[in-house]
């Protein structure tokens, strides 16, 4: 980080960080923490920087503070499952291939935030344990639903 950021200071900013991983706009962001739309600009240096930020947790508030994003997102995959778990039981495919997008960004978004706190730069969401049970949970699910499974199956070799 080259300068002091002021959002890095900022007494809101676990509730800023968390906005931020969620993707909500730096406009919508500034508006809500800053009362107008001022800080977009020191919101986009900052969120440049983010991981470096939960990296770098030197202080135990900041460890408990990327701990706490951390369970968010596993809290938002076992939702996820859950709900992939009942559209597979009633059949429901395009709530069931929902599920697994939602899944998959989770998934990817666990796999940046572990690999930046393991230091251990880039974690290739392809080949985690939690991918890799999802990804077979999926072709079995769309068992039944050859056309819709050959199309899932290419999209997620593509991506
Ligand atoms: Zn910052």
């Amino acid at each position: 980080m080259p300068r002091a950021c002021s959002i890095c200071s900022h007494e809101d900013r676990e509730e800023i960080n968390a906005a931020l991983l969620k993707g909500e706009s730096l406009r919508g962001i500034s508006r809500k923490f800053f009362g107008s739309v001022k800080a977009e600009d020191a919101l986009a240096r900052h969120r440049e920087h983010l991981p470096l930020h939960l990296v770098r947790a030197s202080e135990a508030a900041e460890v408990a503070q990327a701990d706490n994003l951390l369970e968010q997102v596993k809290s938002l995959q076992a939702r996820a499952l859950t709900i992939l778990d009942k559209a597979e039981a009633s059949g429901d495919l395009r709530t069931a291939l929902s599920a697994i997008r939602e899944a998959r960004g989770n998934l990817e978004l666990l796999a940046k935030l572990l690999g930046e706190l393991q230091q251990e730069g880039t974690v290739n969401v392809l080949v985690a344990p939690e991918w890799l049970t999802l990804r077979a949970t999926i072709v079995t699910v769309l068992e039944p639903y050859p056309q819709a499974r050959a199309a899932v199956v290419e999209a997620l070799s593509a991506g």
